[in-house]
């Protein structure tokens, strides 16, 4: 197989297709969720069946409630476990979002599952007696809930470390799982036989199953590491990996999109960080990263050596040019260090003589923050439809931030391209926002602005 067909498969999938998949999914998902609000209509216990008029309502839309939160928690496991499947169809970084948001709602929904149920029959407080112990596993699972929820939204405002909030959402996760299952089989009649009670055996299986597929996917990628072969500065704060695999064939990536690197090495701590793999699919068998230092992990990455190992999780992602027609303009908008997708579709585009007009718009606090300047420089003359405006931020005798790149700005850079053109946006999330916004009022499709987002 060419490098080229390489990375199409990587990516491969026509829109129809992934429209189809994805549509397929979301009514599945739809239906397993209509399933699981029809239990306490089709399955009646006795405490819903002796209530009347706006208490069985009420407890019957508790119930239901429970119940989506259930299915709901199911599917945030499937959402998180960086099925190749489905990134193929959604993009990683889009069912992490979905993962959050779902994460909000059924938060909401297990705030008033209790309350409607607890209402009807007077119980603002649940007595303290042993026989309620499944309710009080419904209030750990509450709270447990509410706190992910809470923390995965405030992380940052809640001064809150990324690695030490991973770990504990792991965590919590695995306990959640537990006590969901211990109870629903044991708070209420409806789950003690019969095909409901199959219906939650089947799902412990199917948790089971895809929990021990995430564990043993992790270990088999820590068991087949990489080997880091070069390690050197590519402009101010900025550092340039590259990275040999050991044993066995690089998997098929297409350009601009991402993975996620864990390097085992005395000088750095061995957390799992996402980068875009900067290489070109088309030029050798290594992997490069170009990585710059913004925190607390980043900060050590210039202390790595040669030969430290690195496990790989990837590749992943659908930023990148090959999901776009043949031959279409192309218009790239980065900050900062948002250009690492941008410099491999470059690469990739100037192996294989792309001909098509780019126009690539890069915004950089001064000069030194530009990374590999030469080879930017080197595009210009492998890639005879490529323009590169670059546009610097800050003072360079104050240091104060310059106007940053606006509408009116933008309006000029762009005036010569085709509003038929593929845009691809990757900076700081403020400057995406801004410049989508801009794009859009410049005549620009939001449909065709493509936007990857540094952080989950
Ligand atoms: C798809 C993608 C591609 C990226 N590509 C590049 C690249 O090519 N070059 C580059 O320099 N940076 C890239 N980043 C950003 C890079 O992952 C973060 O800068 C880095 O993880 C920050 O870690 P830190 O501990 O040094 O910083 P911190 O200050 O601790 O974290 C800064 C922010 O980075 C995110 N982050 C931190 N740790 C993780 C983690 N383990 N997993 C996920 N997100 C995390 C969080 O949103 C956090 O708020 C990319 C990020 C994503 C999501």
């Amino acid at each position: 197989m060419t490098h080229t067909v390489r990375a199409n498969a990587a990516v491969a999938w026509p829109p129809g297709k992934r429209r189809c998949l994805g549509g397929a999914l979301i009514a599945l998902l739809l239906l397993l969720l209509a399933g699981a609000a029809s239990i306490p209509f089709l399955f009646e216990s006795s405490s819903i069946l002796y209530k009347f008029g706006t208490d069985k309502l009420m407890l019957r839309a508790g119930k239901v409630l429970g119940m989506i939160a259930a299915t709901l928690v199911l599917f945030q496991l499937m959402l998180s476990a960086r099925i190749k499947f489905l990134d193929r169809i959604f993009a990683l970084d889009r069912l992490l979002n979905a993962h959050r948001t779902i994460g909000t709602t059924l938060a909401c929904c297990l705030i008033l599952h209790p309350v409607l149920i607890f209402l009807p029959d007077d119980m603002l407080f649940m007595p303290f007696e042993w026989r309620y112990w499944p309710e009080f596993v419904g209030l750990f699972l509450l709270l447990s809930i509410l706190g992910m929820a809470v923390s995965g939204n405030f992380r940052a405002v809640m001064g809150i470390r990324f690695d030490l909030w991973w770990m504990m959402h792991r965590m919590a996760a695995a306990a959640v799982a537990i006590a969901l299952f211990v109870h629903i089989l044991f708070v209420s009649e409806t789950f003690e036989q019969g095909f409901p009670r199959t219906v939650v055996f089947v799902a412990i299986a199917l948790y089971a199953v895809l929990y021990l597929w995430v564990k043993l996917k992790r270990l088999v990628i820590r068991c087949r590491p990489y080997t880091i072969s070069l390690v050197k500065p590519a402009g101010r704060e900025a550092f340039q990996l590259r990275i040999t695999p050991n044993s066995r064939d690089i998997r098929p990536y297409a350009p601009g999109q991402f993975a996620l690197i864990r390097i085992h090495s005395p000088h750095i701590s061995s957390e799992e960080h996402p980068f875009t793999i900067a290489a070109s699919p088309a030029r050798s068998s290594d992997l490069e990263f170009v990585i710059r230092t913004s925190g607390d992990w980043t900060r050590h990455i210039g202390r790595v050596q040669p030969g430290d190992l690195v496990s790989i999780d990837g590749p992943y992602g659908l930023f990148t040019h090959l999901r776009c027609p043949e031959n279409r303009e192309i218009i790239m908008i980065a900050g900062g260090i948002g250009i690492t997708p941008m410099l491999s579709m470059l690469r990739y585009m100037s192996d294989i003589r792309d001909q098509r007009k780019i126009t690539l718009v890069w915004s950089n606090r001064t000069r030194e923050h530009i990374v590999l300047p030469e080879e930017f420089k080197a595009f210009e003359n492998s890639l005879p439809g490529l323009d590169i405006t670059h546009i610097l931020t800050e003072d360079p005798v104050s240091g104060e931030t310059k106007r940053k790149l606006a509408q009116d700005q933008l309006e000029r850079l762009l005036s010569g391209c085709s509003r038929q053109a593929m845009i691809f946006l990757c900076g700081p999330p403020q400057m995406m926002t801004e410049i989508k916004k801009a794009l859009v009022q410049l005549g620009f499709s939001r449909w065709r602005i493509f936007t990857e987002r540094f952080g989950f």
